[in-house]
């Protein structure tokens, strides 16, 4: 994957911090990796820290995507550090999920907690990273829509497929699918909004995934899941803009 500069949301555990950690480890790192979460200086950030101690090129942004203030101060913060460089890609990973929600009991809180983290934080996030996502598809040379160029990965889920709802109705996840469903608009609304600057959109379905959230119940490990998903970042182009892809590339309808 040719993306010199990349940031990801939700990066200090599950498929976030496997994310880092495979970037990390690849043949041609990025020059720079954000990688942002709620604590960098907490309990739950320590791999990420160790990691951070060995990586120059990875840098730690406190970034909480429910909170608008704190995405336009990271935004400042990584645009000082790229010193006039671009963002290649931008991935929204950070998520939350109440199992427990079905029509029966999910509340109004519980939708508008879900909706702020996993579909209004992934617009916030574009809307203040877009200058640098717009510079580092004017610095391209190439042709076309990619990953190396300009391009915002949106981590989204099957369950927020309308089309395949019947198949994965168990469990109901209310306020997690339409959360996610919403993101799923949000990624085509992005693609045919930012194409014409330059950036690919895509959402992307990890699988059904062993971390906190995906339990160890889950079909994939971790490292299964998120290889997966960057041997897709490449082979991404415009035709894929504005849709949902699979961890293997396969695509799920809407
Ligand atoms: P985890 O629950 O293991 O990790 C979630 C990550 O998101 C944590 O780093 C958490 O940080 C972070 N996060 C949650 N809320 C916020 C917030 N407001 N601001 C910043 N970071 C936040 O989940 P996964 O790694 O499994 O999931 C990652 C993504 O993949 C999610 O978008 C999820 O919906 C999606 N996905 C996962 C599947 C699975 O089976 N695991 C299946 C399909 C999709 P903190 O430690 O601070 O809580």
């Amino acid at each position: 994957m040719a993306a010199r500069t990349v940031l990801l949301t939700g990066s200090n555990r599950g498929i976030g911090l496997e994310l880092v950690k495979q970037l990390l480890g690849s043949p041609r790192p990025p020059a720079w990796i954000f990688a942002t979460c709620r604590d960098p200086e907490g309990p739950r950030a320590q791999e990420l820290r160790e990691l951070a101690n060995k990586h120059p090129n990875l840098v730690l942004v406190k970034l909480d995507v429910s909170n608008p203030s704190a995405i336009t101060e990271a935004a400042k913060i990584v645009e000082v550090k790229l010193n006039g460089l671009g963002l290649n890609l931008l991935i929204n990973n950070a998520g939350i999920y109440t199992p427990t929600a079905s029509l029966d009991t999910v509340d109004a809180e519980d939708m508008v907690r879900t909706y702020k983290t996993n579909a209004v934080g992934p617009m916030l996030m574009a809307q203040a990273f877009l200058p640098l996502l717009k510079k580092a598809a004017q610095e391209s040379k190439a042709k076309g829509l990619s990953c190396s160029k300009a391009a915002i990965i949106n981590i989204s889920t099957v369950m927020g497929s309308i089309k395949k709802t019947t198949d994965s109705f168990s469990p109901p996840v209310i306020s997690y699918r339409c959360s996610k469903a919403a993101l799923n608009m949000l990624t085509m609304c992005q693609a045919l909004t930012y194409g014409e600057a330059g950036i690919l959109c895509v959402a992307l379905h990890p699988g059904w995934v062993k971390t906190d959230m995906g339990t160890q119940q889950a079909d994939l490990t971790v490292d299964t899941s998120v290889r997966g998903l960057l041997s897709v970042l490449p082979i991404l182009s415009e035709k894929h803009s504005g849709t949902l892809l699979n961890w293997e590339g396969k695509a799920i309808p809407w």
